[in-house]
C-alpha cells in the first residue's frame, strides 16, 4: 500500500499537532476535509477526528456492525484525542463530550443529522451539577468577605455575583446536555420520530410556564432529560445504553447504516454517484457557549502563527454564545458582516426559533475581542476557500470557537456581485470566479420578475416553460391578441394549446398560457424562441372558447380579466401584479468573457430567420445548430402555401405547391448566409409534425379550398386522412421524404442556390444540410444520396463549388443504438433530445404535462426531463452514440439541438460527454455559453 493510500485509510487527528488534511475530500467529506484544512491553518477549532471514507465499505462488509479493526482504531484515536483535550471520554471528573456528524464527499440525502453531547451519562449529568454547586458556594462565600468588607463599588464583588448567577445557571448544563444527547440518539440512531420527546417538552414548559429550556431551573431540567429517557425506554427496540463507548460505536454504526441503506444507494445509483467512498464522520469536541468552559482543547486551537487572535482567550470577558457569520450579505453580495448571535447559546439553539436571535453585530458589544477574532478569521477562510464564508461559533466566556465553515449560500444575483468582487479582491482568479456564479442571474438580468409580496394564492400551477414574468388582459384567441395590441393594450394569450396558425397571436402578447403540452410543446418552443414567459400543461384551465372565459377552480376568469404570470416558477394570479425591472448593475459581460476563454464547448443558436440569426450573434452565438424550416412558415400568409403542399391532392399538385414555396425558401436562407457569414449554420430539412399545419375548423377549411380551387368537403376529406393518432410519432421528419422525395428536394435545391448565390456576392458560406428523425442508416443512405445529387448537380449549374457537411439528427433510441452504422454515413450528429427524451421515457411531448407536475411532486422525478436532461438514462444513449459514432467516423462532429442545449446542468454533461456544442434559442445562448465554461473549469477540477 501507498504512503497515500495509507493516509487515506487512517482517521485523522485536528486540532493538535496539525498536518495538512490527508486524504482530502473524498476520503475526509467536505465536512472533515474543511475543518482540518481550517485546524492546520491555525484557527480555533475545538479538537476531533475524522473518521475516513472507507470505513463506511468495511461496516456494510460487517453486516452492519462496526468491524473490530475500526473499533481498535476508534479507541486508539480517541484518546489521541484525550490527550490532547485534556479530558477522558466518559469520565466524571473532566468528561470528553463529542458531536458526531456526517461528512459525505458531496451533498447527498441520506445522511443522519448530528448526534451532540457523546460521553454524557446520567452519572456525569449529576457530577457536573455537583461540581458547578461546588463552585457556587465558594463564589458565595467570595460574595460574603466582599459585603463584610463594605466600602466603595468593587468590581471583584460584581463580578462574583455574575459569577454566582452563571454558576447556579451553569449546574444544569449537565443535564442539558444529556437531554440534547438523547433527543439526537433516540432520532437518530434509534430511528424514533421525535414525538414523545415533543410531548414530554410541551408537557414540562407548560407547567413550569416556560417557552424554552434555557428558561427552566435545575430540577426541572433534570426531570426533562430524564422524561426523555423514559421515552426512549418506551418507545426503542433496544434498552437505554449508558456507555458511551457503546452509544459512540453505535452513533458511528448509524451514520454507516444511512450511507448503505438501499434507498440510499439507489438515489446515488440514480444521480450517477455510485463510485462514492462512502461518508467521512466527524467527531468533534463539543464546543461551549453557555459559560460552561467545556470543549476547548487545552492547547488553546491555535499553535501555528496565524491570527494575533486566533485560538486565544479573548480577554476575560465571561460572555458566551454561538453564532453564524456570513461574510457576505446573501441577498446582495455586500461584502459585510451578516449573520446572528445569541448569547448563552449552543448551536442548535440558533436554529431552534425559540429564542430571537440578534444580528451578528451585535456580539461586538458582548464580546469584542473575539469578535474581531471572528472577523479577521472570516477574511482568511475566504482566502483560504477562496470564496465567501458562513462560519458557525461559539464563544466560551470570550474564546472563540471556530464549529465550522463552509462556502455561503446566496441568491443568484448576489452570487454575481461575489465572483467580481472575489477577483477583483485578488481572492480567487477569473476561473473560481465563474464557477461561483449563479446561471440563474442571466434569466434575472434579462426579464423582470413578478412582485409577490402581495400576491395571494396563485389560481393555478403549470410547467414554467419559458422564464420571465408577464401581465395583462386575458385573450382566447390569437386574433384578439393581434387587435388589442394594436390598441397598445397588454395581453395573455390563453389556449388549449397553440398551433403555427396562431403565431401573430404568440407574436403580440405579453404572455402565453397552454392547458395541454409538455415543455417541448408548439407553444413552449416557440415563446422560448421569442424570450416571452410561457406556462403550458395547466391542467387545472377549462376553455370555453364559444364564451370567451375559462374556469380554473373555483374562479372564472373572462376575456379582458387581468392575469399575472410568473414564468420561473410557473404560477398564475388572477389579478394585475406589478413588475420588478432588471437591475442587475453589469457584470455579466465580464463572466461570460471569462467563460468564452475557457469554454471547449462551442455555443450556437436554434434560429429560424436571419432576424433570430443576428440576435443570436449579439448573444455570442458561434453558428446556427438548428434551423427548422417548418417554422419558417409561421407567417401567416405563408402557411396557405404551406398547406397547398401537405393537403396536394397528388404529385403534380404537390410539384406546383414546392414550386411556389422555392423562392421562398431560397430568400431566407440567402439571409440567413448574409448574416452569418462563414459561420455554421444547420439547416434541417422539413420535419413538421402534420397536424400542427391542417387547418382546423371549417373558416380556414373553406380559405383553403378557396385558394386550391376544389371544395371544401375534399379539403376536410383530406384533413382527415392525413391526420394521425400520434403525430409526434407520426409522417413526420424524414419520413416525409421517404415518401415524397420531392420536398426534400426541393428544400436542398433551395438551400444549395441559396449558398451559390451569397457566395458569389464575396460573403463565405458554412452551410450544413441536416435530416431529422432517421431510425435507420438505410433512411440516411437514400436520402443522403439524393442530396448529393442534387448540390453536384446545382453548383454545377450555378457554377460555384461549397464545401456542404451532410449529417443527421440523432432523436430516436434505434438511431442512438444504431451510431456506428449511421456515422459512415454522416458528416454529424445533433442529438435532438426533445424527442430522444419523448422516445425513450415513452413520454409524449404534447401530453405529458398531464401527469408530470405529479410526477416531480410525488418525487418520482427531481426534474421534468423535457427541461433537465435526464442523464441516468437517455444520457446512456447519447454517451453510447458519441463514443460508437466516433469510432466508426473519426471526424464526426458532434452537437445538440434539443432544448437542454440551453439548460446550465445539461451543458455541464454534454460537455462531459464530450460533445463539440450545444444550440439553443438565442436567448438562452449566454446561459449556454456560462455553462460551458463552467463544466471546463469543473472538468479540471474533478
Ligand atoms: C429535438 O427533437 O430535440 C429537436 C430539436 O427537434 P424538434 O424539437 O423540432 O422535434
Ligand atoms: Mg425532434
Amino acid at each position: 500500500m501507498s504512503a497515500s493510500e495509507t493516509e487515506h485509510r487512517m482517521i485523522h487527528l485536528f486540532g493538535g499537532q496539525d498536518s495538512r488534511p490527508h486524504g482530502g475530500k473524498s476520503a475526509l467529506g467536505e465536512k472533515g476535509w474543511r475543518l482540518a484544512s481550517m485546524s492546520a491553518l491555525g484557527a480555533p477549532v475545538p479538537p476531533g477526528l475524522i473518521l475516513p471514507a472507507h470505513y463506511t465499505g468495511e461496516a456494510a462488509k460487517n453486516g452492519g456492525r462496526l468491524p473490530d479493526s475500526v473499533r481498535r482504531a476508534l479507541r486508539e484515536a480517541l484518546s489521541q484525542l484525550e490527550e490532547i483535550t485534556g479530558r477522558r471520554f466518559g469520565d466524571e471528573s473532566r468528561p470528553l463530550r463529542l458531536s458526531v456528524r456526517s461528512s459525505p464527499p458531496r451533498p447527498v440525502p441520506f445522511s443522519i443529522g448530528s448526534v451532540l453531547n457523546l460521553g454524557v451519562t446520567e452519572k456525569i449529568a449529576h457530577s457536573m451539577e455537583q461540581a458547578t454547586k461546588q463552585v457556587t458556594e465558594q463564589a458565595t462565600v467570595n460574595d460574603t468577605v466582599n459585603d463584610t468588607g463594605g466600602g466603595a463599588k468593587d468590581s471583584t464583588k460584581d463580578s462574583a455575583k455574575d459569577s454566582t448567577k452563571d454558576s447556579t445557571k451553569d449546574s444544569t448544563v449537565g443535564w442539558d446536555a444529556y437531554r440534547r444527547l438523547i433527543e439526537g440518539y433516540g432520532v437518530q440512531v434509534l430511528g424514533l420520530n421525535g414525538g414523545g420527546f415533543e410531548a414530554v417538552w410541551n408537557e414540562t414548559m407548560a407547567s413550569e410556564g416556560v417557552e424554552g429550556a434555557h428558561e427552566l431551573g435545575l430540577e426541572a431540567l433534570r426531570s426533562l432529560a430524564l422524561g426523555y429517557r423514559e421515552v426512549v425506554v418506551a418507545e426503542g427496540e433496544t434498552p437505554w445504553p449508558e456507555d458511551p463507548m457503546e452509544q459512540l460505536y453505535e452513533t458511528v454504526a448509524a451514520a454507516y447504516g444511512a450511507w448503505n441503506a438501499e434507498e440510499a444507494q439507489n438515489w446515488r445509483i440514480d444521480h450517477g454517484l455510485e463510485h462514492l467512498p462512502g461518508t467521512g464522520l466527524v467527531l468533534q469536541t463539543m464546543a461551549g457557549g453557555t459559560g460552561q468552559g467545556h470543549g476547548v482543547s487545552k492547547h488553546g486551537g491555535s499553535k501555528h502563527g496565524g491570527s494575533k487572535h486566533g485560538g486565544s482567550k479573548y480577554g476575560d470577558s465571561k460572555n458566551s454564545g454561538a453564532g453564524r457569520l456570513i461574510t457576505r450579505v446573501p441577498a446582495t453580495g455586500e461584502k459585510k458582516p451578516h449573520g446572528n448571535f445569541l448569547s448563552h447559546a449552543l448551536g442548535p439553539d440558533l436554529s431552534a426559533g425559540i429564542r430571537i436571535t440578534g444580528h451578528i453585530t451585535e456580539m461586538e458589544q458582548a464580546a469584542p475581542e473575539a469578535y474581531a477574532g471572528l472577523l479577521e478569521w472570516g477574511e482568511r477562510l475566504e482566502k483560504h476557500f477562496q470564496d465567501a464564508m458562513d462560519i458557525q461559533f461559539t464563544v466560551e466566556n470570550g474564546t472563540l470557537a471556530i464549529l465550522s465553515a463552509r462556502p455561503s449560500q446566496r441568491t443568484a444575483k448576489a452570487s454575481l456581485k461575489i465572483a467580481l468582487a472575489l477577483v477583483e479582491e485578488e481572492i480567487c482568479d477569473t476561473r473560481q470566479g465563474l464557477i461561483r456564479v449563479d446561471p440563474a442571474v442571466i434569466d434575472e438580468s434579462m426579464h423582470p420578475i413578478l412582485d409577490k409580496a402581495e400576491a395571494g394564492q396563485p389560481i393555478a400551477k403549470g410547467l414554467p416553460a419559458s422564464p420571465g414574468s408577464a401581465v395583462g388582459h386575458a385573450v382566447f384567441f390569437a386574433e384578439q391578441a393581434v387587435e388589442l395590441a394594436a390598441q397598445g393594450v397588454r395581453t395573455i394569450l390563453i389556449r388549449n394549446e397553440t398551433t403555427p396558425e396562431d403565431i401573430d397571436g404568440l407574436k403580440v402578447a405579453e404572455g402565453i398560457i397552454t392547458a395541454h403540452g409538455g415543455l417541448t410543446s408548439h407553444a413552449a418552443v416557440v415563446a422560448r424562441g421569442m424570450g416571452k414567459c410561457c406556462i403550458v400543461g395547466v391542467g387545472a384551465i377549462s376553455i370555453d372558447y364559444l364564451v370567451n372565459e375559462m374556469t380554473v377552480g373555483d374562479h372564472q376568469i373572462k376575456r379582458m380579466d387581468w392575469i399575472s404570470m410568473d414564468g420561473a416558477s410557473g404560477e398564475i394570479f388572477a389579478a394585475e401584479l406589478p413588475q420588478i425591472q432588471p437591475t442587475l448593475d453589469g457584470g455579466i459581460a465580464t463572466v461570460l468573457g471569462w467563460a468564452d476563454a475557457v469554454r471547449r464547448l462551442g455555443v450556437y443558436a436554434n434560429a429560424d430567420t436571419a432576424e433570430d440569426a443576428r440576435h443570436a450573434l449579439e448573444q455570442g452565438a458561434g453558428g446556427i445548430g438548428l434551423c427548422r424550416t417548418e417554422h419558417m412558415f409561421f407567417e401567416i400568409d405563408r402557411i396557405p402555401l404551406f398547406r397547398k403542399m401537405i393537403l396536394a391532392l397528388d404529385q403534380i399538385g404537390r410539384a406546383a405547391a414546392l414550386a411556389e414555396l422555392l423562392p421562398l425558401q431560397r430568400k431566407d436562407f440567402m439571409a440567413i448566409f448574409r448574416v452569418m457569414e462563414d459561420r455554421p449554420v444547420t439547416i434541417r430539412l422539413l420535419d413538421p409534425p402534420l397536424n400542427e399545419y391542417l387547418p382546423k375548423g371549417i373558416r380556414s377549411q373553406t380559405r383553403m379550398a378557396r385558394a386550391m380551387g376544389i371544395p371544401v368537403e375534399t379539403i376536410q376529406q383530406r384533413t382527415e386522412a392525413l391526420s394521425e393518432t400520434n403525430p409526434m410519432m407520426g409522417h413526420r421528419g424524414c419520413r416525409l421524404a421517404i415518401t415524397y422525395p420531392e420536398i426534400y428536394n426541393m428544400q436542398v435545391r433551395a438551400i444549395v442556390e441559396a449558398a451559390c448565390i451569397v457566395k458569389k456576392e464575396g460573403v463565405q458560406v458554412n452551410p450544413e444540410i441536416m435530416v431529422p428523425l432517421i431510425s435507420t442508416s438505410k433512411e440516411l443512405s437514400l436520402i443522403r444520396k439524393d442530396i448529393e445529387r442534387l448540390v453536384t448537380q446545382v453548383t454545377g449549374e450555378l457554377g460555384e463549388t461549397i464545401a456542404f457537411r451532410i449529417g443527421t439528427m440523432l432523436e430516436t433510441p434505434r438511431a442512438a443504438l444504431s451510431a456506428r452504422s449511421i456515422a459512415r454515413l454522416a458528416d454529424f450528429f445533433s442529438f435532438g433530445t426533445n424527442d430522444l427524451t419523448q422516445m425513450s421515457y415513452g413520454f409524449s411531448r404534447d401530453d405529458a404535462g398531464m401527469f408530470l407536475p405529479v410526477y416531480l411532486e410525488k418525487g418520482i422525478l427531481d426534474k421534468d426531463p423535457f427541461m433537465e436532461f435526464d442523464q441516468e438514462g437517455t444520457g446512456r444513449l447519447v454517451e453510447m452514440a458519441v463514443k460508437e459514432g466516433r469510432e466508426a467516423n473519426p471526424d464526426l462532429k458532434l452537437g445538440v439541438c434539443g432544448e437542454h442545449g440551453g439548460d446550465p446542468r445539461s451543458v455541464k454533461f454534454f460537455h462531459q460527454v464530450g460533445l463539440d456544442y450545444v444550440s439553443c434559442s438565442p436567448f438562452r445562448v449566454p446561459v449556454a455559453r456560462l455553462a460551458a465554461g463552467q463544466a471546463a473549469v469543473e472538468a479540471q477540477a474533478d
